[in-house]
């Protein structure tokens, strides 16, 4: 591949969503700086994967029929260059080819809680499970509490 088509590929995988377009300028402000720290200490802690599921950092690849990952290659520019075939057959197969992102989340769900051991380095899959049960269990915490005509918790 010319570096040209790299390029064209690389940007091709970022309006598919495969790989992150870079923070606009305009949003940096509100990556704090102290955040920026305590989110590096959780990341290294977890070793850079996922503290639930254990898939790696800025991995690529895909969600099998179990919802096992399958690990195509790193979001590298050169390993991406490598491995354009790969990526091309697995999305030729109908595969959704994503690349893993770590966030930092709040097990309490208060993020102005920044004990460590309130925090858990996950993958989007995790972290949106993990804010789903979240959602879940406050909508059934309205439920119970129209029903019961109660004042709601904050
Ligand atoms: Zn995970």
């Amino acid at each position: 591949m010319s570096p040209e088509a790299i390029d064209r590929f690389i940007l091709f995988l970022a309006e598919k969503g495969v790989i992150a377009m870079p923070i606009k300028p305009e949003h940096r402000a509100k990556y704090g700086r102290a955040w920026k720290r305590i989110r590096e200490r959780i990341l290294a802690r977890a070793k850079h994967r996922c503290e639930q599921c254990h898939v790696p950092n800025d991995a690529v690849g895909y969600r099998d029929e179990d919802g096992a990952f399958v690990r195509l290659c790193f979001a590298w520019r050169r390993d991406i260059a490598a491995n354009a075939e790969r990526i091309e057959d697995a999305q030729a197969d109908g595969y959704k080819v994503i690349r893993i992102v770590l966030t930092v989340a709040h097990l309490d769900h208060n993020p102005e809680h920044n004990d460590p051991a309130n925090l858990r380095a996950l993958c989007q899959r995790c972290h949106l499970a993990h804010d789903q049960s979240h959602h879940q269990q406050s909508a059934y915490m309205t439920r119970m509490a129209k029903r019961n005509n109660l004042e709601l918790p904050l």
